[in-house]
């Protein structure tokens, strides 16, 4: 079978070390209740999730939120069966909410923010929590973005489903955590990104990221930057 490594960083003291791990991909299948009696599918997402989202962490998560350990409240992962990242202990997979799923979590690339002449002030003095804003030559200030990428019991049937964090919405101007037609919200933090019948099984957790949560986390800044017409422009 396929070995993928995904490492967490901690803290050490001044530094930073990292931990690290192999996927234990059948327990993730196990958990995840994914469509196939083989991981097949899911060695074909994580492999790609590697590749181009090497940083992202297969955690678990139910409705908005990541499933956290009950003992120290730190990130699930699939080590060893599914185990929390920071004390270790083993997490049983029966006290999981009835409606897990396999979710990814990390930070979106980059998003430049010179342009966001509204909010580009505030995003610096005070980026959300668990959002960071940096500066580099050529792309100057930019905002990094966590998502949630949820996989549903049943994937690839229904479609990968993006959250945003409850604080991406304390952006001031940013709109209500609604659903919301004119910026493409389901509500719940959830983004719209696909149209009726738009969502196809081959269609890969890394494409949505790319192709459609990406340009979401763009357009919805620029929404809020007073761009009224920012989801109306094709991507
Ligand atoms: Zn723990």
């Amino acid at each position: 079978m396929t070995t993928l490594t995904q490492r967490f960083p901690r803290q050490e003291g001044d530094g930073i070390s990292h931990q690290q791990w192999e996927v234990d991909l059948a327990a993730a299948h196990r958990v995840g209740r994914w469509s196939g009696r083989t991981p097949h599918r899911l060695t074909r997402e994580v492999t790609e999730m590697a590749e181009h989202f090497p940083r992202w962490i297969l955690t678990v998560g139910a409705g908005r939120q990541r499933v956290t350990c009950s003992a120290c409240g730190g990130m699930l992962v699939f080590d060893r069966g599914l185990r929390c990242v920071a004390c270790q202990r083993p997490y049983k997979p029966r006290k999981l909410p009835a409606q897990t799923s396999l979710a990814w979590f990390g930070l979106l690339p980059p998003v430049g923010i010179d342009g966001l002449t509204r909010l580009r002030q505030g995003l610096i003095a005070a980026p959300p929590a668990q959002h960071l804003v940096g500066r580099r030559d050529g792309i100057g200030h930019y905002l990094l973005v966590p998502l949630l990428a949820h996989c549903a019991q049943g994937f690839p049937a229904s479609p990968v489903r993006v959250v945003y964090l409850p604080a991406f919405f304390k952006i001031r101007g940013m709109p209500a955590d609604k659903p919301a037609h004119a910026y493409h919200m389901l509500g719940d933090g959830t983004m719209c990104l696909f149209a009726e019948g738009q969502w196809r099984r081959n269609m890969t957790c890394r494409e949505v990221l790319q192709q459609r949560a990406y340009p979401h986390v763009i357009k919805l800044l620029n929404y809020a930057d007073g761009k009224r017409d920012a989801f109306a422009i094709v991507s």
